[in-house]
C-alpha cells in the first residue's frame, strides 16, 4: 500500500505536489484520476494524480487530499507521456500542458453549489441509497456544497453520486463550479402504447376525424415510426407534419402521444455518413500509392500538392483505410473556425464517427468529445481539430493528417506550452506507432527541407484536379500606375477592368489586404505626429465604421480625434489602408454589387465565419474583401478573380521568414481563383514587380523559392539549418527590463558565444504597458539541443535568485518559428 501521491496542478510550477492519502484512498486511486486538493491559502484546485509512491516530501508536510473526483482515470498513459514530451521540449511545466489540454469544465476552481431541480418529480424508488440521502437533504435545505455532501455520505468520493443525480435530472450544479458538464436532453415522441395495434389506431383516427390537424400528426408519426425504425424527435415531427408544438402538446396531454427524453451529444451532425467516396483521378491515385509505400518505410510523408489538386480526397481515402483497421485518425487544421466546409465534407463520408474539437465550443461540448475518446467510442474515430486537439486522450491512433502544414498558427505563442502542433503531432504519432501525413500547396521550408534530406517521404502532385489550369497571375506596377494617373483610390485601372469583366460574366471576386481597419496610421500633415496607444508603443489604427482609433495589440480605443494632439491643427490625415477602406472604395466603384468583409472585426462569435462563408458560397456576396483569413483552405466554385491590393507590406515585414510567408500567402490566396472548370485570374499590385518572390509566385515556382530562401537560411544561420530559442523579458519598468536582459545575455554568451543575439527591443517594444526585450539563441545542427536547454535552465535558476530580477517575466520560446 502507498501513502503518497504526486498531483499535477494546472499552474506553471515545475514540480508536482505531494499529498498524503489514506489506505482506502490508496486502494482506489489510479494515475490519471482527478483529485481536489488544498493548495496555497486553502484554495482548492483540481489536479491529476501523477505518481503514487511512498516517499514523503522533504521540504514540507504533505497535506491530505480533499476528495477524489473520478472513479476512472480521465487521461491515458500515452497521453501523459506526450504531455511530458511537450513540457520537456518546449521548456514549460507539465501543469501548463495539462491546463492547455483539459476542458475548463474538468477543472474545479471554486466550490460547487448543488440545488434541487424543481422541474423534475422524483420517485424515491428511482434513487439509490446514497442518492436518496442527498435528495432528502435538499428537501430541507435549498442548497448544498460539495463539502456538505462529503459529510452527509461520510466519504470523499462523492462525484459519481452527484453525477448520477445530475444525469437523472434531480439536481443542478451551479456556474463556475465543479463539473460544469450536463448532458443535453432531447425531446422525443412516440405513439402511446394504447394505440399501437392497427385496430386501435383505426379507432383513434376516427375519433380524430373532426380534428384534422391532430389526425395529420398521428398519421405522420405512424408512417415515420414504420419507415424509420428509430426514435423520432419532437422537432422532426413538427417539421414533417407542419403541426405547431401546441398541437403536439395537446396530443401528449390526451395520452395519444407519449413524450420521452434521451441524452444526446450537443455536437450534432448533419452529414449522413453514407456518401460514397469519390473516384480518384490517375494523378491522385498515384499520389495515394506513393504515400502508402512511403508509410511502409517512414513514419512521415509530405504531400506537396498545388491548390485544388484534390489533396482532401486523398486524405479521405487514407482515413477510410484506418477506420477499416479500427484505428483513430486525427485531422489537424490551423484554424478550425474556418473549416466548416471541410467538416461538412468529412461528415458526409464518415457521419457520426467524426468528432470536432473546437476552441469555440462550450466546455460541455468539449467534455463530451473527451469522454467519447476516452471510451474509444464509435463517435470519436476521426477527430478534427486545431492544435489543442493533439492533447486529447487517444487510444489507438493510426494516422495524423496535418493539413496546411505550413501555417504559422500551428505554433502557440501565448501562454505556455508554446508548442508547434505539426512537430508535436509527429511525436504523438510515434507514441502510437502511427503515421503522419503533412499536406500543403506551399510547404514550410522546414518540412520541405526534411523531405529533401530523406527524413520524410515526399509526394508531389503538380496538377489541379480535372486538369484545371493554374491561375494566370499578373503583376501590376503601382509606381507606374500612380505616375500615369491610372489609379482610383487604391485600385489600378487593370484591377478595375478585370473586376468589371468578372462581374459581368457573373463570377465572384476576392480582394486581399493584410491589414484590417480603415487605415493603419493617422498622421498630422502639419507636424507629422501620429496618435499612439497609451499602453503600447504602436500607432493607433483608424476604424471608420465606428469612427474610432483602436490599438490592435491591447484593444485600447478612443473616439477619432478632430485635431492633432501635438500641434492642435485639424490636419489629421490617413496613411496606408486596411480592409475597411478597400470595402468602402469597392462600394463606390461597383455600387450595385454586394460587398462583404472578412477579418477579425467581422467574424467574432461562434458563427461569425460560417455566416460570411455561407453567404459567399450561396453567391449572396459578389466581392469579398479580407485578410489572411481568406487563404485558409476555402473551396469556392465561382471565384474567378483574386486581387492582392498591395504585396509590399508583406515582403517588407521585419522577420527572417517574411519572404517565405509572402510566397505562401500569395500562392494560397491565388489558389482561391478558378476551380473545377474555369481558369482563374490573379492581379498583384506592387511597387516591386521585379522582386524575386513575386516572380516566383507568378510562375508558380515553389522549388526556386525554396532553393533561394534556403541559401539565405544557410548564410545567416536560421532555421531549418539552425534552431532558435527566443527569450523574452517583460516588465513595466524600462530600466529593469534592460538590466535583466543584459545580465541574462552576458551569462548566455559565456557558453554560446556569438550564437547569442541581442538583447533587442522588438518593433513594438511596449505592449499593455509592459516593455519587451528579446534574446535569440541560434543552435547549430551539431550542437545538442538537450544540453543547450539544460544550460539555459541553469542560467534561468540563477537569474531567478537575483532579487531585483524576480519580478521580470521570462518567456522561453523553443523553435520560435
Ligand atoms: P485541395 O485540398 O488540394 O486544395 P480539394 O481536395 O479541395 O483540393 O479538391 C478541389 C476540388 O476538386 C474540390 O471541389 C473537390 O470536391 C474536387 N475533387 C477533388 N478530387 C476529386 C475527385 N476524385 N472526384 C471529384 N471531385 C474531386
Ligand atoms: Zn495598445
Amino acid at each position: 500500500m502507498h501513502h503518497f501521491i504526486d498531483v499535477l496542478l494546472p499552474i506553471p510550477l515545475q514540480k508536482a505536489f505531494t499529498y498524503h492519502i489514506t489506505k482506502a484512498e490508496s486502494e482506489f486511486l489510479e494515475i490519471g484520476m482527478r483529485v481536489a486538493v488544498p493548495f496555497r491559502k486553502s484554495k482548492i484546485y483540481t489536479g491529476l494524480v501523477y505518481k503514487i509512491h511512498n516517499n514523503p516530501p522533504t521540504a514540507y508536510d504533505a497535506k491530505t487530499i480533499h476528495q477524489i473526483l473520478d472513479d476512472q482515470p480521465v487521461i491515458t498513459k500515452s497521453q501523459l507521456q506526450h504531455w511530458e514530451w511537450i513540457a520537456g521540449y518546449y521548456m514549460c511545466s507539465l501543469g501548463e500542458v495539462m491546463r492547455a489540454a483539459m476542458p475548463n469544465a474538468f477543472i474545479l476552481e471554486s466550490e460547487t453549489i448543488i440545488s434541487k431541480n424543481e422541474k423534475v418529480e422524483v420517485k424515491d424508488t428511482e434513487l439509490k441509497d446514497e442518492e436518496f440521502l442527498i435528495y432528502e437533504a435538499l428537501q430541507y435545505q435549498s442548497s448544498l456544497k460539495i463539502n456538505d455532501v462529503v459529510s452527509i455520505l461520510d466519504k470523499k468520493r462523492v462525484l459519481p453520486v452527484i453525477n448520477s443525480l445530475v444525469e437523472k435530472g434531480v439536481i443542478n450544479l451551479q456556474e463556475e463550479l465543479y463539473e460544469k458538464y450536463q448532458p443535453k436532453l432531447v425531446r422525443y415522441v412516440k405513439l402511446h402504447e394504447n394505440h399501437k395495434s392497427e385496430a386501435k389506431l383505426q379507432e383513434l383516427l376516427e375519433e380524430l376525424s373532426r380534428a384534422p390537424k391532430q389526425r395529420e400528426v398521428v398519421l405522420t408519426l405512424f408512417s415515420m415510426e414504420a419507415s424509420e425504425r428509430r426514435p423520432i424527435k419532437v422537432s422532426e415531427l413538427t417539421d414533417r407534419s407542419g403541426a405547431s408544438s401546441s398541437i403536439i402538446k395537446s396530443l401528449i396531454d390526451k395520452t395519444i402521444l407519449e413524450e420521452y427524453h434521451l441524452k444526446t451529444d450537443r455536437v450534432q451532425f448533419d452529414g449522413e455518413g453514407d456518401a460514397d467516396t469519390k473516384q480518384l483521378s490517375e494523378a491522385q491515385l498515384e499520389a495515394l500509392d506513393s504515400i502508402n509505400s512511403i508509410f511502409e518505410e517512414k513514419p512521415v510523408a509530405l504531400l506537396h500538392g498545388v491548390t485544388s489538386s484534390g489533396k482532401t480526397e486523398i486524405y479521405v481515402q487514407l482515413i477510410q483505410k484506418q477506420l477499416e483497421l479500427g484505428k483513430q485518425v486525427l485531422y489537424l487544421l490551423p484554424e478550425i473556425a474556418l473549416t466548416t466546409q471541410l467538416v461538412q465534407r468529412l461528415q458526409d463520408y464518415f457521419g457520426d464517427k467524426v468528432a470536432v474539437f473546437h476552441s469555440r465550443y462550450s466546455g460541455n461540448e468539449r467534455v463530451e468529445v473527451w469522454h467519447n475518446m476516452l471510451k474509444n467510442s464509435e463517435k470519436a474515430q476521426v477527430v478534427i481539430g486545431a492544435r489543442s486537439s493533439l492533447l486529447l486522450p487517444f487510444n489507438d491512433l493510426g494516422l495524423i493528417i496535418v493539413d496546411e502544414e505550413h501555417e504559422q498558427s500551428y505554433k502557440q505563442f501565448d501562454p505556455a506550452p508554446r508548442y508547434h502542433a505539426r512537430d508535436a503531432a509527429i511525436v504523438l504519432a510515434n507514441f502510437h506507432k502511427a503515421k503522419t501525413l503533412l499536406g500543403s500547396a506551399t510547404p514550410s521550408l522546414e518540412s520541405y527541407y526534411n523531405a529533401t534530406q530523406g527524413k520524410y517521404g515526399l509526394v508531389e502532385l503538380n496538377i489541379r484536379y480535372n486538369n484545371v489550369l493554374m491561375p494566370d497571375i499578373e503583376l501590376v506596377d503601382l509606381a507606374d500606375k500612380y505616375k500615369r494617373k491610372r489609379m482610383k483610390g487604391h485600385f489600378s485601372d487593370r484591377m478595375i477592368e478585370e473586376m468589371a469583366e468578372t462581374l459581368d460574366e457573373g463570377f465572384q471576386i476576392i480582394l486581399f489586404q493584410n491589414r484590417r481597419g480603415f487605415s493603419p496610421i493617422i498622421e498630422c500633415t502639419t507636424c507629422g505626429n501620429s496618435p499612439q496607444c497609451p499602453n503600447c508603443d504602436v500607432s493607433l489604427t483608424y476604424h471608420q465604421y465606428r469612427n474610432q482609433l483602436r490599438c490592435h495589440y491591447c484593444g485600447y480605443n478612443s473616439a477619432m480625434l478632430q485635431n492633432c494632439q501635438a500641434c492642435g491643427n485639424p490636419t489629421l490625415d490617413t496613411k496606408g489602408f486596411g480592409t475597411e477602406q478597400i470595402e468602402e472604395e469597392v462600394k463606390v466603384l461597383f455600387p450595385d454589387k454586394k460587398v462583404a468583409r472578412m477579418d477579425l472585426d467581422t467574424t467574432r462569435g461562434k458563427y461569425g465565419f460560417e455566416k460570411i462563408i455561407n453567404n459567399f458560397e450561396q453567391r449572396d456576396i459578389d466581392i469579398l474583401v479580407g485578410t489572411q483569413m481568406l487563404t485558409k483552405g476555402l473551396d469556392f466554385r465561382h471565384v474567378k478573380l483574386v486581387g492582392i491590393m498591395n504585396a509590399d507590406n508583406l515582403l517588407n515585414f521585419p522577420d527572417f521568414r517574411a519572404h517565405e510567408r509572402s510566397y505562401q500567402l500569395m500562392a494560397q490566396v491565388s489558389g482561391r481563383a478558378g476551380r473545377t472548370d474555369l481558369r482563374g485570374k490573379v492581379l498583384i499590385q506592387t511597387y516591386n514587380p521585379h522582386h524575386n518572390i513575386l516572380q516566383q509566385v507568378s510562375t508558380n515556382s515553389y522549388k526556386e523559392m525554396f532553393a533561394e530562401q534556403m541559401n539565405d537560411r544557410y548564410n545567416f544561420k536560421y532555421p531549418p539549418i539552425y534552431r532558435l530559442i527566443k527569450i523574452t523579458f517583460k516588465h513595466k519598468d524600462y530600466n529593469r527590463v534592460n538590466l535583466a536582459a543584459d545580465w541574462y545575455a552576458k551569462s548566455l554568451r559565456q557558453i554560446f558565444k556569438a550564437n547569442v543575439l541581442g538583447p533587442e527591443f522588438p518593433p513594438v517594444s511596449r505592449i499593455r504597458n509592459l516593455y519587451n526585450k528579446n534574446i535569440l539563441i541560434k543552435i547549430s545542427p551539431n550542437q545538442s539541443l538537450g544540453k543547450t536547454k539544460e544550460a539555459i535552465l541553469k542560467i534561468d535558476n540563477s537569474f531567478n535568485a537575483v532579487k531585483d530580477f524576480r519580478a521580470v517575466r521570462v518567456v522561453l520560446n523553443v523553435d520560435n518559428y
